[in-house]
């Protein structure tokens, strides 16, 4: 029944193209099971094979106990499959809403293999703890006995945050601080609020605070608070401050008005949906309305500038990258979406300069094509000469993607070891740093990622804390005696 619905669904809205505009992935979840709730989800987790091979689980980062879940719901037994699901997970219908399962969980099921399509893991996922949230069953964080021990956090990003309800968890005292006015990081001011809701990412927040977290924000660690100082503070430190450098091109005529990086875009739109009044939004120059909004890229950034523009009544909307469909770094299902709603794609297109007295009117690009694999295996796009066109535009927005920022610099440590790519060095097995005490985990580790595997680090490192904790307590019980 369900099914049919959702086919019927889908079809309707390929016919629909004045509505495409407001539809969303998440929304079409919604619509979908707002009727058969239940029933719904029921059905597709009853089409989980139980295959006894689990490869949606050994895909999953954060090795989710997805078969059993799945057979719990397919069942009726929601409040279980709630308290399996949330045993592996900190977030479990964030990760539900914003996983690429296409690359990840679902991308691995059987019946996908076969050709019968996925079993929408993350969607059932969402729906479990939502329902477990809507009827009281997410129970507050239980507090392990004080330790006396004090961890401090720099970064209020998924890693920070799933680290700090597992120190707390086991009874330190967490201290959260963030540069930012508001907690979540690329959660609340990166991923648009139409892929996730921040009153999802708020609760997740007050729910720490009501354990006794402590949030420090507005606090630049390195610029407001010295490294060194905050080492003296805390028996440990986790450094989660994830990666915001936005790599530029230097292209003629980039300084024009109504160039914008990506982050700064949608971080104005993310605070439009909070309810705040933004210069930048009313005075139009963040805000694609009526526009011809033209972003360059190709990544899960560039897709939620697109599918922003869009919600935000784009006259047109075109994704230049430099690359074919094939080879784009984003995610396949992203790009449908994008498309279903009207986005252009200029595959195989690279800008050349940006044209325009003050304000930019027009992007001057170039066809490119593919060559022969390099040594990476990677096929190197190239110019084709005599083939540039101009792309009208009134607002270009730049998602050429992230590079960590100087830490040695920002931290004024220079013992602290970072790899040639900007990032953290970690001893992989204690996720310590260079400096004693002193943790990382999320993107500062690995470089842009995703939010599951920033959760399954913030694990990882508080799990590895506490050890380094208890070691420092049992040390400093024998000193004592
Ligand atoms: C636009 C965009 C969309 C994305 N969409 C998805 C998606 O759909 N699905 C997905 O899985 N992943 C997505 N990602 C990637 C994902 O958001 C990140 O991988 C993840 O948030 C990394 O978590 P983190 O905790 O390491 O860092 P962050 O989430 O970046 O959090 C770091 C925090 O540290 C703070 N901070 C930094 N420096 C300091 C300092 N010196 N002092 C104090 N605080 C500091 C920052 O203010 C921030 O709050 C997206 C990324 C972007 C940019
Ligand atoms: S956390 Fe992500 S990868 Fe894991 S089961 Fe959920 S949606 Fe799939």
């Amino acid at each position: 029944m369900a099914e049919n619905k959702m086919l019927r669904f889908v079809s309707v809205r390929r016919n629909m193209p004045e509505k495409r505009a407001a539809r969303s992935r998440a929304s079409d979840f919604n619509e979908i099971y707002a009727e058969f709730p239940t029933e719904g989800a029921k059905e597709q987790s009853s089409r989980c094979s139980q295959c006894g091979v689990p490869f949606c689980q050994v895909s999953c980062p954060l090795q989710n106990n997805i078969p059993d879940w799945l057979k719990l719901t397919a069942e009726g037994r929601l409040e279980e499959a709630y308290e399996v699901s949330q045993a592996t997970n900190n977030m479990p219908e964030i990760c539900g809403r914003i996983c690429p399962q296409d690359r990840l969980c679902e991308g691995s099921c059987v019946i996908e293999q076969s050709g019968h399509g996925t079993v929408t893991i993350g969607a059932v996922e969402k729906y479990i703890t939502d329902t477990a949230w809507t009827k009281g069953w997410v129970k507050p964080i239980r507090v392990g006995r004080d330790t006396g021990r004090s961890v401090g956090i720099i970064g209020a990003g998924p890693a920070g945050l799933a680290a700090a309800e597992q120190l707390r968890m086991k009874g330190h005292a967490v201290t959260i601080y963030d540069r930012y006015d508001r907690a979540g990081g690329l959660l609340m001011y990166g991923i648009p609020n139409f892929k996730l809701e921040k009153d999802v990412v708020t609760r997740r927040i007050e729910r720490l605070e009501q354990a006794g977290v402590q949030f420090q924000l507005n606090t630049d660690i390195g610029k407001k608070l010295p490294l060194a100082k905050l080492r003296k503070q805390h028996n440990a430190i986790l450094i989660a401050t994830g990666v915001y450098k936005a790599r530029a091109m230097a292209a003629p005529g980039a300084g024009l008005q109504g160039i914008v990086p990506a982050l700064s875009y949608l971080t104005v739109s993310n605070r439009v949906c909070l309810g705040e009044k933004v210069k930048a939004f009313d005075d139009g120059s963040m805000n694609a309305k009526g526009k011809n909004v033209v972003v360059i890229g190709g990544g899960d950034t560039a897709m939620d500038c697109v599918r922003t523009a869009v919600r935000q009544h784009a006259k047109s909307v075109t994704c230049l990258y430099r690359r074919d469909r094939e080879n784009m770094p984003g995610s396949l299902r992203e790009v449908g979406h994008a498309e279903e709603e009207g986005v252009v794609f200029s595959w195989l297109a690279a800008p050349k300069a940006f044209q325009g007295d003050k304000s930019v009117t027009a992007v001057r690009s170039i066809r490119m094509r593919l060559s022969s694999q390099d040594g990476s295996g990677r096929q190197a796009p190239e110019e084709v000469v005599g083939s540039e066109f101009n792309l009208p535009a009134d607002l270009v927005i730049m998602a050429l993607g992230f590079d960590p920022e100087d830490l040695n610099g920002a931290f004024g440590e220079s013992d602290l070891a970072i790899s040639k790519w900007g990032t953290l060095t970690i001893d992989q097995r204690t996720m310590m740093t260079s400096l004693p005490g002193v943790f990382a985990a999320g993107d500062i580790v690995r470089g842009a990622s995703l939010v599951v595997w920033a959760i399954k680090d913030g694990r990882d490192a508080a799990e590895a804390m506490h050890t380094y904790l208890e070691a420092g307590a049992q040390v400093a019980r024998t000193a004592a005696e």
